[in-house]
């Protein structure tokens, strides 16, 4: 990050991009309607962005349906859509600090994250699946000697993606960048909440070369446009993070409108697990406060629940406790800020409420619980630990998607393990042991798509990241991506 950037000079220049993108252009949404961007940062009002409907969704899937028949990115050959897109990758990279700035203005999260973490993930996102188009070969099926048999991968034609606040673009990226890669047209719809960075990656998207009508963006409401790109008939394949409970709804518009294609990355529960032989406490110390309270807990792997073997319970606690000192809300324009806003005041008002469910339910308030800085006008809540939590609970059964740890005991392994998978997600689990042989064992008992042992990272673009049970099907990231976003045909040819 560039030491001499202004961040809060900058914050006062910058300019937003308020229509929709659809066909290459930006537009009004036809109603004429706008809602309004408020800043969870310290309340003000951004921007007036358009509120998409069903109409303007029925523009974008026509525009990207026509740039699809036609050929205009489809047919290209896979070298030249892996250039368009390493372009599109330098230009991301090369507006990093304007697209960070976006993202921190829109839905609060520390500028020092939006700019090292998002924004570098998202450029290498893109340039991944630009590297990776044109090394991928088709099959030949194993037939008898009179016979060939092709396997090829097709794009689907036009893929409807929808996504949630907490990484903007990041999720954005992990659906765009493999969905444009295998040839398909693309319609965005991000979430209410922070629709600006998408934006303006249309814009750099038309200048890296993307041609119109392949890569359109609907911001709007989800009730509105999510639905109608959800329920549209002319749509293959619908890629959605967000809640559980949304994702079911996208499973009923798929059902009742044209069969398309549903991939569902959901929410998430995370069991971090820490045995008394961990060979290094402090780095678990430091695994749970970051699993928990970077950005400010708004994370679907979230590590919320912490299972500790009963005999470092306090010494456990207290390294915690101690590392969740760092974390103290404070301003994101900050380039030091290692917690930042909520993203509006429902989910502030969300947080907390179970947080007093919390304390309700018998467990033990150790640190934090309020609301700060309100003098802002934005919207923070503390670095928060509950002690003597039951699984059972409802902090310890619901997604809180807030800076809110719940602390849960255990004697055995077994134990552990029956803790962690009593949940009905299965995103991720984190586990903390010396004991190469009780770590794989484990990690085959957990029900969860990805394990992590002694590290909170799980990998980056090159592996596949996903749930099981109620987080979801689908996978994004890696090869496998790829995918959602094609399918296969068989081509049997007779020799004679
Ligand atoms: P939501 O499920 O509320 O929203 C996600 C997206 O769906 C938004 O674009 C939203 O639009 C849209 N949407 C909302 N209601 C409807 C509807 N009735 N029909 C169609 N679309 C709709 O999730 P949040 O935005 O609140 O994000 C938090 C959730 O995302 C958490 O549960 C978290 O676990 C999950 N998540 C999962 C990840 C994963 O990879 N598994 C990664 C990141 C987050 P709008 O906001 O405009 O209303």
């Amino acid at each position: 990050m560039n030491a001499a950037f202004d961040w809060r000079a900058e914050a006062a220049r910058i300019s937003f991009r308020d229509q929709a993108y659809i066909g290459g252009q930006f537009v009004d949404a036809v109603s004429g309607e706008t809602f309004d961007r408020v800043s969870p940062v310290d309340g003000a009002v951004l921007a007036r962005v358009a509120a998409c409907d069903k109409q303007d969704v029925d523009r974008a899937v026509t525009a990207a349906r026509a740039a699809f028949e036609k050929g205009i990115w489809a047919d290209q050959s896979p070298k030249n859509r892996k250039r368009v897109l390493i372009r599109l990758a330098e230009l991301i990279q090369k507006h990093a600090n304007e697209l960070a700035l976006l993202e921190t203005l829109d839905m609060g999260k520390p500028i020092a994250n939006a700019r090292n973490g998002d924004l570098r993930a998202v450029a290498e996102c893109v340039r991944w699946y630009g590297e990776a188009i044109d090394k991928l070969y088709d099959e030949i099926a194993p037939t008898p000697k009179n016979a060939l048999a092709l396997v090829t991968r097709e794009p689907l034609g036009v893929v409807g993606a929808v996504v949630p606040w907490n990484f903007p673009l990041l999720m954005a990226a992990w659906k765009f960048a493999p969905a444009l890669a295998a040839g398909n047209s693309v319609v965005l719809k991000p979430a209410e909440q922070s629709p600006l960075s998408a934006l303006r990656v249309a814009e750099l998207a038309a200048e890296a070369g993307v041609p119109p009508g392949v890569f359109n963006v609907v911001p709007g409401m989800g009730e509105t446009a999510g639905q109608a790109l959800g329920r549209h008939m002319d749509v293959d394949a619908l890629a959605f993070t967000g809640s559980t409970e949304v994702g079911k709804l996208f499973l009923k518009y798929s059902a009742e409108s044209n069969m398309k294609i549903v991939s569902l990355e959901c929410g998430g529960k995370t069991p971090n697990i820490v045995f008394a032989d961990t060979p290094d406490l402090d780095a678990a110390a430091k695994g749970a406060a970051d699993g928990i309270f970077y950005n400010s807990g708004q994370v679907c792997d979230a590590a919320s629940r912490l299972l500790v073997e009963d005999k470092i319970h306090d010494v456990f606690l207290s390294k915690v406790a101690a590392l969740a000192k760092n974390y103290q809300p404070s301003d994101p324009l900050d380039e030091k800020t290692q917690m930042g806003a909520m993203v509006d005041a429902t989910q502030t008002k969300r947080v907390l409420s179970y947080i007093a469910k919390g304390q309700e339910e018998g467990a033990t308030l150790a640190l934090g619980g309020g609301q700060v800085r309100k003098e802002t006008g934005g919207f923070y809540i503390e670095p928060t630990i509950f002690d003597h939590v039951e699984n059972r609970m409802t902090i310890a059964r619901e997604e809180i998607f807030g800076p809110v740890l719940s602390t849960i005991t255990f004697k055995t392994a077994d134990e552990a393990v029956k803790l962690a998978n009593d949940s009905k997600y299965g995103l991720e689990a984190n586990l903390w042991t010396n004991d190469l042989t009780k770590a794989h064992r484990i990690a085959r008992s957990l029900r969860v798509g990805t394990v992590t042992i002694n590290n909170r990272d799980g990998g980056g673009i090159e592996v596949p990241f996903g749930g099981y049970k109620q987080s979801g099907f689908g996978r994004d990231k890696s090869l496998h991506a790829l995918d959602k976003y094609t399918q296969l045909k068989t081509t049997y040819i007779s020799l004679g």
